[in-house]
């Protein structure tokens, strides 16, 4: 069902992720015709030694094994899969998606979410204390209110610094605060601070960012873009709603944002393959309806 626009292929549907939740709901949109790419790296399921309690496997299962079963599964029927990470997700002013990751862009009439649960990506102390007051996790929702301001992105990849072109429209004061990373990408003429960071300091809003070495910046805001975005983050950049972490979906694994859904950890508080398995049926066959129903 898919088709070309320009040179560029229109995916029927993006599936971000490839753990069980994405695989499963692939094999139904591409048993059913629709022309599907899965985007997604690593799983940590493949850390699981044995996999006791799914299904069909009497004696167990390795997560590793899982995932390279899965793969070939849907590679059978047609889905593309391809190794590689998400940094931005656009809905356009025709209803479509815009997929951005490390090395390219795609288009999708519909994207399903299924990124995993969101692990905590940064340990520095205070952060949490300062969430919502200086500490922000994402630029087009919160970088308006830091117009003219002084403020720190955190990061180091493709990833923030997608985020730093989005806050350069709030501000040209940014730094870039790696917490010890080495830089991956060329954020060009913006000052870059490596230094390890000790903690966040201030009363009730943050004041400044103390450097294990005990000297310290004043910001008045950090934007945290750091390592993996996740279906939290791009889900927040869309409005979605969101509680907590867990993205909020209806029965039929649908966010409030026409033709995004989402599925797995990252919108279920149980935490198993069994659940993924089956959200991911229920988005794949809830996609296949609505692509279909769109008629274009
Ligand atoms: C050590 C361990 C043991 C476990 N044991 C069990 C068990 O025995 N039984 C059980 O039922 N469950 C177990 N679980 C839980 C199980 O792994 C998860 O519930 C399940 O993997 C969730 O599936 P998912 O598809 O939602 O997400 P995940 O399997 O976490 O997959 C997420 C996918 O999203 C990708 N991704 C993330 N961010 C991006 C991005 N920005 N761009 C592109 N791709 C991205 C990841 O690379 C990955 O491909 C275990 C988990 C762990 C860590």
């Amino acid at each position: 069902m898919g088709y070309m626009r320009g040179e560029k292929i229109m995916y029927d549907v993006i599936i971000i992720g490839k753990g069980p939740a994405g695989i499963s709901a692939s094999l139904y949109t591409a048993r059913a015709g629709l022309k599907t790419l899965v985007i997604g790296g690593y799983s940590d399921l493949s850390k699981g030694h044995s996999i006791d309690n799914y299904y069909g496997f009497d004696s167990g299962i390795s997560g590793e094994e899982l995932i390279i079963r899965g793969e070939k599964q849907v590679k059978r029927f047609g889905t593309d899969i391809i190794g590689d990470m998400v940094i931005a997700l656009e809905y356009e002013d025709n209803g479509f998606y815009k997929v951005k990751t490390k090395n390219s862009v795609y288009d999708a009439k519909a994207v399903l979410l299924a990124t995993g649960s969101n692990k905590k990506k940064i340990k520095i102390n205070n952060i949490q204390k300062f969430e919502g007051k200086g500490v922000h996790y994402c630029t087009t929702c919160d970088g308006y209110f830091y117009r003219g301001k002084k403020v720190a992105l955190l990061g180091y990849n493709e990833y923030a610094l997608n985020e730093l072109e989005d806050m350069k429209q709030f501000t040209p004061y940014v730094s870039i605060l790696t917490n010890g990373m080495e830089p991956v990408v060329d954020f060009g003429e913006i000052e870059i601070i490596t230094k390890k960071i000790k903690s966040l300091e201030g009363d009730e809003y943050l004041d400044k960012v103390v450097y294990e070495d005990g000297q310290y910046d004043e910001f008045d805001g950090i934007f945290v873009a750091y390592g993996t975005a996740s279906s939290a983050d791009f889900a927040r950049k869309l409005g979605v709603i969101i509680n907590g972490n867990i993205i909020g979906v209806d029965e039929d694994q649908k966010t409030n944002i026409q033709g995004l859904f989402a599925a797995g950890d990252c919108s279920s508080s149980i935490k198993q393959v069994a659940t993924a398995v089956g959200q991911g049926c229920v988005a794949g066959m809830k996609i296949i309806e609505y692509v279909r129903n769109l008629g274009r």
